[in-house]
């Protein structure tokens, strides 16, 4: 797939509550160039979560069978359900010269590292645990234990900062994005 892809993988990874999913809204109403990828995942929607639009929300069966067809450029598993990232679609929009967002935690990104060496790879970090703290509460889509078991994931998701391409701190959410629009432009230049 790398050879016939004219656009840019940009992996999205951070702990949950860190800001992902609004950064990549403005960068996709910024980017012309920018498509996300819509993943699959067999947890429950939350309120006001589409079907095709967060995510496909479909069954474990669905999952695993998509998985034996090899229909996933990556997958991982945790908070005891699978998310994964549709292959056909990626290397679809890549030929077309499409940047292809993906937001995906640090196990899937390391799957992607492997296959798709080129991909540019962005953590995003909270300035502080307690400012993460807060905006999970803020959110307010899930109960204490849920926000527990984010915070314990949080620690690992971050763990991995170093295998990253950039590490981008969202404090100022206008500046992050105006850092991220740097990074893929820059990317764009070199890979001319
Ligand atoms: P994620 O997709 O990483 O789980 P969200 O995009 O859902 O995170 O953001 C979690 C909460 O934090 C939301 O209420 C969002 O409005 C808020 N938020 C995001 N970025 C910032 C920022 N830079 N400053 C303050 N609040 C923010
Ligand atoms: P949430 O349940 O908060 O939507 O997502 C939980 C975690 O799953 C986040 O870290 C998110 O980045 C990750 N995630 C979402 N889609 C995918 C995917 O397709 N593949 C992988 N590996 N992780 C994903």
């Amino acid at each position: 797939m790398s050879n016939n892809a004219k656009g840019i993988l940009i992996v999205i990874s951070g702990p949950s509550g860190v800001g992902k999913g609004t950064v990549v809204d403005m960068l996709l109403n910024r980017l012309n160039s920018a498509v996300l990828s819509v993943s699959c995942t067999t947890r429950a929607p939350r309120e006001g979560e589409k079907d095709g639009k967060s995510y496909f929300f479909i069954s474990k069966d669905s999952f695993l069978k998509m998985i034996d067809e090899g229909g996933f450029l990556e997958y991982s598993n945790h908070f005891e359900n699978y998310y994964g990232t549709p292959r056909f679609f990626v290397e679809q929009k890549l030929a077309e010269g499409k940047d292809v967002i993906l937001e995906i935690d640090v196990d899937g990104a390391g799957h992607i590292r492997e296959e798709y060496p080129q991909a540019l790879l962005l953590m995003i970090t909270p300035p502080s645990r307690e400012e993460l703290v807060r905006r999970l509460k803020l959110r307010g889509t899930e109960d204490e234990v849920l926000i527990e078991q984010r915070l314990a994931r949080a620690d690992y998701e971050l763990s991995h900062s170093k295998f990253y391409d950039y590490t981008v701190i969202n404090d100022d959410l206008e500046q992050t994005v105006e850092n991220i629009i740097k990074i893929i432009e820059n990317r764009r230049r070199a890979k001319k």
